[in-house]
């Protein structure tokens, strides 16, 4: 897969799961009997099905028998599930959901749903279970986003790593023998004050090093660097070149934190949070702006479903914008006459019978095919070769899409009038 596709099928993993999540969200159970279990990728999975038979023996002892048969029916069809694995999880590990849960009217339906590869690894072993599932662990992953690269140096030590989502991962470190200002008697000040110079640049080209091996690879995912230390440490590492220059562009900022450590990493994620916030709308924003700009007057833009349907079937979109929080399904009616015509409803919303505006045929509501709106245009889109890319609703113009243009819009690649 290209670096794009690998991207493209990110963006549509996570809103997989975004979804899966609140379907998951909705479900409750009458009593605690809703099973939500979190394995690690290092976790061995007889280890798992062990834990879930002791907590099925344990189960007998649950009072109510509704419960009792409701929680050891979960825990069953989980170690049911766990038997299409080998020894380990997948390489981000899993979470199983399982449970009987309210279907209305006094009736229950049982669900088990598996989400493997979540998209950073699962941090812990949680065994789970109450009236909802557990989902807050999977939501914090979800709302992470970004890769960036993190340096902190004074003239003793330094450290590199990376922040993924929100989890610092130390990598390197190096130590300097940068002599202290003191010179030992006997040297000349002179000749101190070179040598001293020389291991200076030396160590910053130890750093420079380490962050070039770990970071040039990656600078195609790389969201931005963030460079912490006391002054003037950090500004002269800055200044005098040593990055590799691919990565001097990356820079968001340098911070002031007091300990180089790998503690250091993490005061660095918080002195520059702002940067990263910034950083991380940077792109949505840069689409919004272009968004904005052609419908002014470039006319390289569409939006709402039917125009941007038709520019994405003609393969002239080349950027599908959708709203983050675009929650809606499109109905697909093909009348008698067979017209095919398409209407945007609300996911709760039931489906309503279509008139044909081409022949007034009417179609009734059973006849239309119901999906997901935002798996409709992303079909086309990736059969067409046109990017998607979700646009947050946390900034202006980014609420604009949703609540102004339907969620759904596009930049051409040219006008097609539509
Ligand atoms: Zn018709």
């Amino acid at each position: 897969m290209s670096e794009q596709q690998e991207e493209q099928s990110e963006d549509r993993k996570k809103y997989e799961f975004r979804k899966l999540i609140e379907e998951l969200k909705e479900y409750s159970g009458s009593g605690t009997q809703l099973v939500t279990i979190y394995i690690p990728p290092d976790r061995q999975i007889s280890d798992v099905v062990a834990h879930v038979t002791q907590e099925h023996s344990e189960a007998s002892n649950i009072k109510s028998k509704q419960t009792r048969t409701n929680v050891q029916d979960a825990l069953t069809s989980i170690k049911d599930r766990l038997r299409y694995y080998d020894t380990f999880p997948p390489e981000n590990g899993m979470v199983l959901f399982s449970g009987a849960v309210d279907s209305g009217g006094g009736q229950t339906k049982m669900v088990t749903e598996v989400l493997e590869n979540p998209p950073q690894p699962v941090e812990s072993f949680r065994y789970h279970c109450d009236s909802e599932f557990l989902t807050e662990p999977l939501e914090h992953m979800l709302a992470d986003k970004g890769l960036y690269g993190l340096i902190v140096l004074d003239r003793r030590e330094a450290n590199v790593g990376w922040l993924k989502g929100k989890r610092v991962e130390p990598v390197k470190s190096a130590s300097s023998l940068v002599p202290g200002k003191q010179r030992k008697g006997g040297q000349s000040a002179q000749r101190f004050a070179r040598l001293r110079l020389e291991a200076i640049d030396n160590f910053y080209q130890e750093v420079a090093g380490m962050a070039n091996d770990l970071f040039v690879a990656k600078r195609h995912e790389l969201d931005g660097i963030l460079v912490g230390g006391p002054s003037p440490t950090k500004d002269e590492f800055l200044d005098g070149d040593y990055l590799h220059h691919e990565l001097q562009d990356k820079v968001l900022g340098k911070f002031d934190v007091s300990y180089t450590d790998e503690s250091g990493l993490s005061d660095l994620v918080d002195a520059g949070s702002e940067a990263l916030s910034e950083a991380e709308l940077m792109q949505d924003k840069d689409d919004m702006n272009e968004f904005f700009s052609e419908l002014q007057g470039g006319g390289l833009a569409t939006y709402g479903f039917e125009p941007t349907r038709q520019n994405l079937v003609m393969g002239s979109v080349d950027r599908l914008l959708l709203s983050e929080d675009l929650r809606k399904d499109v109905v697909v009616y093909e009348c008698e006459n067979g017209h095919e015509e398409y209407e945007v409803v609300d996911r709760r919303a039931s489906t309503p019978s279509h008139d044909c505006t081409d022949c007034d045929a009417t179609v009734a509501a059973d006849d239309g095919e119901r999906e997901d709106v935002i798996d409709f245009l992303m079909e086309i889109a990736d059969q067409r070769g046109t990017d998607t890319h979700f646009i947050s609703t946390d900034f202006e113009k980014g609420e604009q899409l949703l609540t102004a243009f339907g969620g759904i819009a596009g930049l051409l690649r040219y006008d097609t009038g539509i």
